[in-house]
């Protein structure tokens, strides 16, 4: 019988605040150690937290964001809560985070698949503060502790148990990654560790109810977040059906060997004995507040899809894609607002075809492209006007991003690479080729299909490839005809 995955993620995305959660501490990337840790962060006696109100706007942009706009999602009333745990990252002996009421309830993600889209539900969205690192690079034999990081507001997401395949699982964290980019939130860069995965695998027969659930802790890749939950999922299959049993666990995933190994057996709640921060006032969201985050609100990225898709005849796979972030809107809508509607299939042909190839091939983001949108937007008139065909197009292309000319019609003059769509030069060709071909002529009167392929041949060679096919096609085939 087949077996059925299911996973829940809880993705920790750092707010891009410049001062930490509770204290006026840099955030800074790179500093260090231990250079951006004040007295607050390492909770000196008699010091106080108060609550960063950046981080709690960007919590109300996320709540907003996830939930059409309508903030009935978003507490008015949060409050912080002390999670109790022993560290040596961790100096207070407690991190605080919001347990019974999170700033954020519910909301939803829509993701697509090459197959359609799907709906992903978020059980909760709450507002905590990072711990600090431990090194264990060679220090004299021993291991370092850099706090710089310790308060670093962060705002994990919940999401239901709703994504049965590592490949969903990927989808809704790029879905969310993409997400807080686009709301401004989190900076999103997963080397330095802003956004990171925690990844609940279970597996049962389809029907039953769910199985236990193994967490693999902070995956910082997607190519790691799929390896990880492809592996788990099929250790949790062949452990079942060897007659055993899973237990709650964290483990950890070893990108060398591709394998997840237990950590700990799983803490629950109550071993944090969880309680309210009594140095903190709850957490109060007014009305205005939430009114202004409203009105700062850009058009998100599922509005977007859904309008491309409708005025442009996009698929929503297509739409998707030019939808992954708003730099790339940003450039597409550049590009249509220069030719036109009706270009937009083409523009979104290129961007997310040969631009995106070379981008990523070079490890560029959309923002620093060679090429940038007024550039393509030209070439792409060159193609709609049938001055280049698909194939001189591409060699423009490459062209534009070496930087060998500032616009496709000055590479086209420098490199005499017009197509010839002049049907009076185009005819004569045609009329050429069908005298120097008799036998093909021939054999295409007498059904042969291939003849006529080898005769458009002979005339695009006849133009060294400069001819325009399609119109080739057309007086050829008149032309035998007649
Ligand atoms: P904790 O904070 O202890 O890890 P939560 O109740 O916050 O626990 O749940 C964590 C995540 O685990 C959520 O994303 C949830 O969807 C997911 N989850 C819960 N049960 C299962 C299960 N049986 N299989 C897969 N994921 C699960
Ligand atoms: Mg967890």
């Amino acid at each position: 019988m087949e077996w059925e995955v299911v996973i829940g993620l809880e993705i920790h995305a750092q707010l891009s605040t410049a001062s930490k959660m509770f204290s006026g501490a840099s955030t800074e990337f790179g500093a260090v150690p231990n250079a951006q840790a004040c007295a607050v962060d390492i909770a000196l006696p008699g010091v106080l937290p108060v609550a960063n109100s950046g981080a709690v706007e960007r919590a109300l942009r996320f709540g907003l964001a996830v939930n059409g706009n309508n903030a009935d999602n978003i507490s008015r009333r949060s409050i912080f809560a002390r999670k109790n745990y022993f560290y040596p990252d961790l100096p207070k002996g407690y991190q605080i985070s919001q347990y019974e009421l999170p700033i954020i309830n519910g909301g939803t993600i829509s993701i697509v698949l090459k197959d359609g889209q799907k709906t992903i539900h978020l059980t909760r969205a709450h507002l905590e503060e990072d711990a600090g690192k431990s090194l264990h690079e060679d220090f004299h034999g021993m291991s370092g502790i850099d706090l710089n990081r310790a308060g670093t507001p962060l705002l994990e997401i919940v999401s239901e148990p709703d994504m049965r395949s590592a490949e969903e699982a990927v989808a809704y964290a790029k879905a969310v990654h993409s997400l807080v980019r686009w709301i401004d939130i989190c900076d999103g860069n997963m080397q330095e560790g802003s956004f990171r995965c925690d990844a609940n695998v279970s597996v049962r027969r389809p029907g039953e109810p769910l199985g236990t659930r193994r967490e693999i802790k902070n995956l910082n890749s997607f190519r790691f977040l799929q390896q990880a939950i492809d592996y788990e999922a099929k250790w949790q299959i062949e452990t079942l059906q060897d007659g055993g049993t899973i237990h709650q666990a964290t483990v950890l995933f070893d990108p060398d060997s591709g394998e997840t190994r237990a950590m700990r057996s799983k803490e629950d709640a109550h071993d944090y004995r969880y309680f309210p921060d009594p140095d903190l006032l709850p957490l109060v969201v007014t009305e205005e507040w939430i009114e202004r985050v409203k009105g700062g609100l850009l058009e998100l990225p599922q509005a977007k899809r859904e309008r491309y898709a409708r005025d442009y005849g996009l698929s929503v796979y297509d739409a998707g894609l030019l939808t992954q972030s708003r730099e790339t809107t940003v450039y597409f809508e550049d590009m249509v607002g220069q030719l036109g509607t009706e270009a937009a299939k083409v523009c979104a042909n290129w961007v997310s075809g040969d631009l995106a190839a070379a981008l990523n091939r070079d490890n560029l983001d959309i923002a620093q492209s060679p090429v940038p949108s007024a550039q393509l937007a030209g070439l792409v008139a060159r193609i709609r006007d049938n001055t280049l065909s698909g194939k001189m197009a591409r060699e423009v292309f490459d062209a534009m991003w070496r930087g060998e000319a500032a616009s496709a019609d000055e590479l086209i003059e420098k490199k005499g690479l017009k197509q010839i769509s002049d049907s009076g030069a185009l005819e004569a060709i045609v009329d050429q080729v069908i005298a120097a071909n008799p036998k093909s002529v021939e054999e295409y009167r007498a059904g042969k299909e291939k003849a006529f392929n080898a005769l458009v041949g002979q005339a695009m060679k006849a133009t060294r490839g400069k001819g325009n096919p399609a119109q080739i096609n057309e007086i050829l085939k008149k032309k035998l005809a007649g």
